[in-house]
């Protein structure tokens, strides 16, 4: 596996806005850009305009239609046992929150969540919230437990998780791929690990709940929730080319049975069941499915995934875009095995370029090949808000914060608790990590020269 070749690159890139613009984007780990055809897409699907399940009308029965389909299009790309699994949601963080709300009253007084310190801020805040504040309230107290990960080589601890895990321990929350460190946790051992400390969940099933973010895992490999033995599995579309506004969750099949949803109202109740003294839910998936949803955002989604698989040409006997045709997971494979390779090149070839710069740390410098296609990194004595100011001066759109992994940074004893990040996907090519890594060097050798680009006096060097 290796980059695109330049001619595939160009007639990618070709798809995209911003390729009008003249700006190298690499700020993909935040959000990636939507191909113009998706753009397109959604214009034509004014056509239809309508609400699904709500109406008569062909345009709301065509609608539904597809609305349904791009569920049954989501599930292939993740390999999920069916559509049933599957719920909608506004973001990662929503998805996650749900789990949260739905979970609340199953957790017991003495209970408690492992998680990690790389957690990106939407998988620690919920269950931080949860165990300090609201089950407080009802009387019960649920420990939040985070997991360290090894400073130098940014690797999950999985002893100190093993030691964290036990009896009480009804659910593990990992990140996939942290959005910080690159690193890519080993899911099985984690599995291996929430099952072995032995709590008794009500349906009698023995072993911790195991919720994995995949918000960054999905945008870069192909992410297959059968084969990672997760009971919840989160992530958003913005990370992998489709506009904002849309995440997913998926959960076990029989989970999604017992558990109370987290939304009540609209269409999640079976059609009349609604009575002064009892309702009745409706059919999975949409149970789960309070209120209008964001339609045109999860038909264009399920749509991008297709053209995806158009883009990347792992498939040129046919096109799947603006198909609802059944997705198959050979075609999902070796799009996403495109996508993943090309990406690690870039970051391979970026790291490779940074670690050159005097005083330059990359930060899970060595989690190994199989990581997230990012890089952050801090300078010493130079401000990374001020690096990527100076970036932007250059045409390099980058990132500097804390990227929500917040605990992290503060672990690492970054103060501020910031680093600056770029990342890669599938439309960046090898000249633009070239001219990025440059950027940086004349940023971090030169920072004045960039004064006039909006740098807070305050945070630079
Ligand atoms: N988890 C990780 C690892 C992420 O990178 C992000 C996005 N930065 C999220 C969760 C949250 O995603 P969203 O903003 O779509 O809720």
């Amino acid at each position: 596996m290796g980059t695109l070749a330049s001619r595939e690159l160009e007639l990618i890139r070709s798809q995209f806005a911003f390729s009008l613009r003249d700006r190298i984007v690499t700020n993909n780990a935040a959000s990636t850009q939507p191909p113009l055809a998706v753009l397109e897409l959604l214009r034509d699907l004014s056509e239809t305009y309508e609400n699904v399940h709500r109406g008569q009308s062909d345009a709301s029965i065509r609608t539904t239609e597809m609305f349904e389909a791009s569920f049954d299009t989501i599930a292939a790309w993740i390999n999920a046992p069916s559509r049933r699994t599957l719920s909608m949601h506004r973001s990662t963080t929503e998805a996650i929150n749900a789990v949260m709300y739905s979970l609340l009253a199953d957790f017991r007084d003495g209970d408690n969540v492992v998680t990690t310190l790389m957690e990106h801020n939407s998988d620690y805040v919920p269950w931080h919230a949860m165990c300090r504040e609201i089950l407080p309230r009802f009387g019960r107290h649920v420990e939040v437990r985070l997991a360290r990960f090894d400073h130098e080589s940014g690797e999950l601890d999985l002893a100190h998780l093993a030691e964290l895990v036990d009896a009480r321990t009804k659910l593990v929350c990992c990140t996939g791929g942290s959005n910080f460190l690159g690193t890519k946790p080993p899911l099985d051992q984690v599995r291996a690990i929430a099952d072995a400390g032995g709590y008794v969940q009500p349906d009698g099933r023995v072993g911790a709940l195991l919720l994995v973010d995949a918000a960054q895992r999905f945008a870069s490999s192909r992410v297959d929730v059968q084969e990672m033995e997760a009971d919840f599995v989160a992530f958003s579309f913005h990370k992998l080319l489709a506009p904002f506004g849309v995440g997913v969750l998926y959960a076990r099949e029989d989970l999604r049975e017992t558990l109370p949803p987290f939304l009540y109202g609209g269409d999640m109740i079976a059609e009349g069941q609604v009575f002064p003294d009892r309702v009745e839910y409706n059919d999975l998936p949409w149970k789960f499915s309070a209120g209008t949803p964001n339609i045109l955002g999860v038909i264009a989604s399920a749509q991008t995934l297709r053209l995806i698989v158009d883009l990347v040409g792992a498939d040129p006997t046919r096109a799947w875009f603006r198909t609802d045709d059944p997705l198959e997971p050979g075609a999902v494979d070796a799009a996403m095995a495109i996508v993943a390779g090309h990406a690690a090149s870039l970051t391979r070839q970026a790291m490779e370029g940074l670690s050159t710069i005097a005083g330059l740390r990359i930060h899970g410098a060595s989690v190994g090949e199989d990581r997230t296609p990012l890089v952050a990194f801090t300078v010493e004595g130079r401000s990374p808000f001020a690096i990527a100011h100076a970036l932007n001066a250059q045409g390099v759109e980058s990132r500097a914060g804390c990227h929500c992994a917040t605990l992290a940074h503060h672990d690492l004893g970054l103060e501020p608790a910031a680093s600056c990040r770029v990342s890669f996907t599938v439309y960046n090519t090898p000249e633009e990590v070239d001219r990025v890594v440059a950027a940086v060097r004349r940023a971090v050798d030169a920072p004045h020269d960039f004064s006039s680009a909006g740098t807070p006096s305050t945070s630079a060097d």
